[in-house]
C-alpha cells in the first residue's frame, strides 16, 4: 500500500498521519498521532494503528528529536518508514500569503519563499518551515509537497479581498483578506458538487466550516469569491475562543483606557473570547449541557455565535445571487443537530427547508439534511484536510 505522510507542526506539536490517498474520508488513517510539548520539560509522543493506542513520554527538545520519536515508535509498532511505503510527505502550511494559489512540490527556494511568509504568520510558518526541515532531513528520498490554507482564496475578487484602508500602507504590510481553512472548503465544495451530479463550475454555494476555528465560504462556479476568516484568522465567525469580527477600535480602547497591552489583548481576542469567553467552555458538547441546565451565560453565547453564522449566511446569498447548497462541515458543522438548524432556521421564504429527521440522523458520511422540495439543498460533509493534503501529495509527487 503507497501512503503518504501527512504533517501539520505547530509552535510545540507535531500532528501526523499516514493516509491512503485512495481511502474514503472517513474510514480511519493507517496511523496518526500526536507529538506534544516540544521544548517543554516533558514530551508526549501517541500513536494510533490497527485500533490500539500507544505512547511515549520523554522530553522532547524540538522538532527533530519529535519527529524522529515519532518514527520510533512507529516502526516499533510496524507502520513506520522501515516498514511502510510512503512515497510523499504533504506539509500543512498556514500562509502562502500572494504568492501561492496552489500546492508545490517543496525545493529550497519554496522554503525561502514560505520563510519570507513569517511575518504575515509568525506564529506559524516558522512552525510549518522547523516541520517541512526536519522531515525532508528524515526522509530525503521521497517528494515533499507544501499545501497552503489560504491556498483555495487566491481567486477573491479585490473588492473581498482588500481592505478599506490606506491602499500604500495596507500593500507596503502585506495588509489585505487571504483566508483560511482553505482545503477543506476545497474539498468539501468538490464533494458537493459529486452529491450534486454536477460540475462545480455549475454550482454556487456556501461552505460552513464549524470545528474549534471556524470560516464560512462563498464559491461561484468552484472558485472562492469570499470568505469569513481576514488576514489573520482571527476574523469572521464567533469561534470556540477566537471572537471573530469585531469593532477594531475595541483594541485602541482596551490598550488606552483599560491599560492592555498588545500581546494581553491579542491573547484575549485568540483565547479567551468567542464561546468560550462567553461562557468558559469552547467544546459544544458541554456548551449544551449547560444550556439544558438553564445557563444563561451559555444560551446568551449560543445566540451570538448562531446570530453572526446566519449574518454571513445572508451576505453570502445576496453575493452570489443563486445559491444550489449549503453545507456544514468539521467538528461543530458535523456533529451538532442544534447548531445546524438553528443557523437555517425560518429561512422557507429564501428557498432553504431542513428535514428534521435528515438533520438528526448520526455523523456518517456526506448527506443531505434538506427537504426533497428545499430549493436551496443542504448538505453536511465530514471534512478530512489530511486526505486532501495527502491525495494532493501523491498527485504532485508522481
Ligand atoms: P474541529 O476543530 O473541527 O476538530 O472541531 C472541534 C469542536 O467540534 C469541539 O470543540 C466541539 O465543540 C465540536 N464537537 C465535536 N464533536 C461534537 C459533537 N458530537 N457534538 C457537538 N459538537 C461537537
Amino acid at each position: 500500500m503507497s501512503l503518504v505522510l501527512v504533517l501539520n507542526s505547530g509552535s510545540s506539536s507535531i500532528k501526523f498521519q499516514l493516509v491512503d490517498p485512495t481511502q474514503h474520508a472517513t474510514d480511519d488513517p493507517f496511523a496518526s498521532g500526536l507529538v506534544e510539548q516540544i521544548g517543554e520539560p516533558k514530551g508526549k509522543v501517541t500513536l494510533k494503528h490497527a485500533g490500539e493506542k500507544h505512547e511515549v513520554e520523554a522530553p522532547i527538545a524540538d522538532h527533530s528529536a519529535g519527529l524522529a520519536l515519532a518514527f520510533e515508535l512507529m516502526n516499533e509498532h510496524g507502520c513506520g518508514p522501515a516498514d511502510a511505503d510512503i512515497v510523499a510527505v504533504g506539509h500543512r502550511v498556514v500562509h502562502g500569503g500572494i504568492l501561492f494559489s496552489a500546492p508545490q512540490v517543496i525545493t529550497d527556494e519554496i522554503v525561502d519563499m514560505v520563510r519570507d511568509l513569517i511575518p504575515l504568520a509568525p506564529l506559524h510558518n516558522p512552525a510549518n518551515i522547523d516541520g517541512i526541515e526536519v522531515a525532508r532531513a528524515i526522509l530525503p528520498d521521497v517528494p515533499h509537497v507544501a499545501v497552503f490554507d489560504t491556498g483555495f482564496f487566491h481567486s477573491m475578487p479585490p473588492a473581498a479581498a482588500l481592505y478599506a484602508i490606506e491602499a500604500e500602507t495596507a500593500a507596503a504590510n502585506g495588509v489585505r483578506r487571504y483566508g483560511f481553512h482553505g482545503t477543506s472548503h476545497e474539498y468539501v465544495s468538490k464533494k458537493v458538487a459529486e452529491l450534486l451530479d454536477l460540475p462545480a463550475e455549475a454550482i454556487n454555494q456556501i461552505t460552513l466550516h464549524l470545528g474549534n476555528g471556524a470560516s464560512c465560504a462563498a464559491i461561484r462556479g468552484g472558485q472562492a469569491i469570499d470568505t469569513s476568516m481576514g488576514m489573520t484568522p482571527l476574523a469572521g465567525l464567533v469561534m470556540g475562543t477566537r471572537s471573530g469580527d469585531i469593532d477594531p477600535g475595541i483594541i485602541f480602547h482596551l490598550y488606552r483606557s483599560a491599560g492592555m497591552s498588545i500581546d494581553e489583548i491579542d491573547q484575549l481576542l485568540n483565547k479567551r473570547s468567542g464561546v468560550k469567553g462567553l461562557s468558559g467552555v469552547n467544546d459544544f458538547r458541554e456548551l449544551r449541557k449547560m444550556i439544558d441546565n438553564e445557563d444563561q451565560d451559555a444560551w446568551l453565547a449560543y445566540n451570538i455565535y448562531i446570530h453572526q453564522l446566519r449574518r454571513y449566511i445572508g451576505s453570502y446569498m445576496i453575493a452570489l445571487g443563486r445559491v444550489n447548497a449549503i453545507t456544514f462541515t468539521a467538528g461543530v458543522g458535523e456533529n451538532d443537530v442544534d447548531v445546524r438548524a438553528d443557523a437555517l432556521a425560518h429561512l422557507e421564504g429564501f428557498g432553504i427547508k431542513i428535514d428534521p429527521e435528515r438533520n438528526a440522523l448520526p455523523n456518517t458520511g456526506p448527506r443531505e439534511i434538506s427537504t426533497d422540495d428545499s430549493a436551496i439543498k443542504v448538505f453536511v460533509v465530514p471534512t478530512n484536510e489530511e486526505l486532501a493534503i495527502a491525495r494532493y501529495a501523491k498527485e504532485l509527487a508522481e
